[in-house]
């Protein structure tokens, strides 16, 4: 073989191989964030920003409804977003809504 393909093999195998090592050990890609244009968003009124809510469409909504206080939301307290059930564990903003709102018990805040 000549020494630069056997050069490049050795090279391909040595990088590629622990990075394909690394992602099968340590999970998968990170969840993809939920666009306000997503069909089943736009069916359910999410809005990034809970205050960008038609109140007209939603009139359960109320200004301190955000997604962060919501039951199916599994994020961090403190991060700026977070997978959300209801989208399949997509991200959502921690200060979004959706009409399947369903606040937290108190004592998971
Ligand atoms: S279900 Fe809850 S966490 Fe998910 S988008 Fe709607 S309000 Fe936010």
């Amino acid at each position: 073989m000549n020494t630069r393909r056997n050069f490049l093999t050795k090279l391909v195998v040595s990088v590629g191989t622990p990075a394909l090592l690394c992602n099968a050990a340590f999970g998968q890609a990170p969840p993809a964030k939920l666009e306000e244009t997503d069909p089943t968003a736009v069916a359910l009124g999410y809005k990034e920003d809970t205050t960008k809510v038609d109140a007209t469409k939603y009139a359960q909504h109320k200004a301190d409804q955000v997604c962060s206080g919501c039951a199916l939301y599994t994020g961090k307290v403190g991060d700026a977003a977070g997978p959300c059930g209801a989208f399949g564990g997509k991200l959502v903003t921690a200060a979004g809504w959706c009409a399947v709102y369903a606040k937290k018990p108190e004592a998971a805040k």
